[in-house]
């Protein structure tokens, strides 16, 4: 059985990916601001480093995957700087840094969303800085939009990663799989509180589906298992959706 960094385990889907790992008989290392094993600030470049050192150690020198979940979404009144700060550089510091403790075999599978399609109008500035991996450019770029246009642009910057990191030597070449799925509205504590946002709500509560309701947060946590086992050891630098057919919907591939 293997062991599985999980960041924002306390709540929602990270909290469903620790919960079906551990099912399955696997060992997970919780990350998260609230709880876990590993409380810390991913916003931060120390809370970063404090939650690499940790997890360094209560792995003892060996990881089988990484997933980090924690992230913020696009409610009115947040400060759009810490989107970019949570959502994109949070996530990839913490997968960078644990890359050292994966080895061939290993697998990553990190959190885009079908926003980055679904949704006009998003930072293309954001995505750019976040992909040179310039967090004062980018954090920059952020103050001067709306939360609802920054939070699609990390997550394009996040898919993006994926698939430019995933065929580099010490990622694929390695025989470590990077992938991306990219969930449309579950039902967490995240789209709650975008459900509840005078602003966003009637748009979030509007969002189509094929299925005609949201997706829970153990279906995502099911394919995240999928595509860290053996059984997806082909996919490398995939953005695999999981929206119940909005993306299909708003995105038909033939007119
Ligand atoms: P959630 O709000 O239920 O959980 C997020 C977790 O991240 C919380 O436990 C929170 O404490 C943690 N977190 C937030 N800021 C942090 C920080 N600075 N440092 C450490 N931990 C922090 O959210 P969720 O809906 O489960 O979302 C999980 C991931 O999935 C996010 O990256 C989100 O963008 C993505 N996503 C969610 C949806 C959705 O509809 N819920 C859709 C697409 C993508």
């Amino acid at each position: 059985m293997g062991t599985y960094a999980v960041s924002g385990a306390a709540s929602g889907i990270g909290a469903a990916v620790a919960a079906r790992l551990t099912g399955d008989g696997h060992r997970v290392i919780a990350v998260d601001l609230k709880e876990g094993d590993v409380r810390a600030d991913l916003s931060t470049e120390d809370g970063r480093q404090a939650a690499i050192a940790e997890v360094r150690h209560l792995a003892e020198g060996r990881l089988d995957g990484v997933v980090p979940c924690a992230g913020l979404g696009p409610v009115t009144g947040l400060d759009p700087a810490q989107l970019v700060s949570v959502n994109y550089f949070g996530a990839i510091a913490l997968v960078e840094g644990l890359r050292p403790l994966l080895t061939d075999g290993g697998a990553v599978v990190v959190l885009s969303s079908n926003s980055v399609t679904a949704q006009p109008g998003w930072s293309g500035e954001v995505a750019s800085a976040c992909l040179k991996g310039d967090e004062k450019a980018a954090r920059a770029a952020a103050a001067e939009s709306e939360p609802v246009h920054v939070y699609p642009a990390t997550k394009a910057a996040v898919a993006y990663w994926a698939r430019r990191e995933a065929v580099k030597a010490e990622w694929g070449g390695a025989g470590i799989r990077v992938n991306a799925v990219a969930p449309g509205l579950i039902e967490t504590p995240m789209s709650a509180a975008m459900k509840a946002d005078p602003k966003l709500g009637v748009f979030v509560k509007a969002y189509p589906s094929a299925l005609g309701r949201g997706g829970r947060p153990e279906e995502i946590a099911d394919l995240i298992a999928f595509l860290l086992s053996p059984a997806a050891s082909l996919l490398v630098g995939s953005v695999v959706y999981a929206d119940g057919g909005t993306d299909a919907l708003l995105n038909p591939v033939w007119p």
